[in-house]
């Protein structure tokens, strides 16, 4: 609609043009992982870990062997156009790094937790740094680290709602985009060992009995078709074979999912004088003096997760 009165101009806050502008550089999982990996290429790193949890959405570290980052530069690290890469226009030219702008960091400060960790080899002991959303220094803390700078974000797109949306909903699309990136550099950067790895665990739900613990898949989820090739069962730490476990693990498994069968991991916390480990040389067989109360126990726990009356549905309102 047409004002009425003509508005009148005033300054966008500070705060807000920064992240606006960040979420020009930053477009979503791989332009901010690729930032990272270009800046300890640029560091001389020879070995690049990327560590993902929750396929980056909860967090991601790039973590390398490069030359670390001076004390002396923590408190601009992530002040916007900062950068020891370039000083003046005519260094445009003879660049040979992939980063110039000083951007990268500062966008992700505006965008995400930041938090940095590094050492150069002038110093015995690394430095943690955490950054505010607007690329200020605001903690520092001595911790232990070999040469090298990890870079770890959370919460990627936490202000910028929409952006956090589209994250969520594209998760594997972007872990693909970042996988075939990733692939790229590692082809072109001689000498440069790249790994990246994922850790997710939304798809388990832990089980506590007694002192007993462990995780099992949601129903959901599951692993094809291998009968127990991803179940392992312990008894006070030790790797053993519980066939009546899990034989009820899989029974009630059954119950709400029939197409695959569960992930377990189980440690049974058992009185010593209770088991006897000793019935085979492999030790993995166990007798216990009362395993029917154990399988009792278990078969609750298991009730709870998979039974049909607990699973949740959600209803859309007709209005
Ligand atoms: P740019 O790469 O354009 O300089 P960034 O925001 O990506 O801007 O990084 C800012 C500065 O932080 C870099 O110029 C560099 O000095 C330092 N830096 C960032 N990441 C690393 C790293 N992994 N190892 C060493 N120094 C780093
Ligand atoms: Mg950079």
């Amino acid at each position: 609609a047409t004002p009425v009165v003509p508005p009148t101009i005033k300054p966008i806050n500070k705060g807000v043009v920064h992240r606006i502008c960040a979420g020009q550089v930053i477009l979503d999982l791989s332009s901010a992982v690729k930032e990272l990996v270009e800046n300890s290429l640029d560091a001389g790193a020879t070995s690049i870990e990327i560590a993902l949890k929750e396929y980056g959405e909860e967090c991601f570290q790039v973590i390398d062997n490069g030359c670390g980052i001076s004390p002396n530069n923590f408190k601009v690290l992530a002040l916007k156009h900062h950068t020891s890469k370039l000083a003046e226009f005519p260094d445009l030219q003879s660049l040979t790094t992939f980063g110039f702008r000083g951007e990268a960091l500062s966008s992700l400060c505006a965008l995400g937790d930041l938090t940095v960790e590094t050492r150069t080899k002038n110093e015995s002991v690394a430095t943690h740094l955490t950054f505010d959303h607007s690329g200020l220094l605001s903690a520092e803390r001595k911790t232990a680290r070999q040469i090298g700078t990890t870079v770890t974000v959370k919460k990627l797109f936490c202000n910028l709602p929409v952006r956090s949306k589209e994250f969520h909903r594209n998760i594997r699309k972007e872990y693909g985009k970042l996988i075939s990136l990733l692939n790229a550099y590692a082809l072109i950067a001689k000498g440069v060992r790249f790994v990246c790895t994922n850790t997710t665990g939304k798809n388990m739900k832990s089980v506590t009995i007694a002192r007993s613990t462990g995780y099992l898949s949601k129903s959901g989820y599951g692993s094809g078709r291998n009968l127990g090739d991803r179940q392992f069962f312990f008894v006070n730490g030790r790797p053993v074979d519980m066939p009546k476990v899990g034989k009820l693990v899989n029974e009630l498994y059954k119950s709400a999912n029939s197409r695959q069968y569960p992930i377990a991991i189980m440690n049974f916390v058992i009185p010593t004088v209770a088991c006897d480990v000793n019935v085979t040389p492999d030790k993995r067989k166990v007798f216990f003096s009362d395993e029917g109360s154990i399988l009792h126990s278990l078969r609750g726990a298991l009730e709870n997760i998979y039974s049909p009356s607990h699973v949740s549905y959600s209803v859309n309102k007709v209005e």
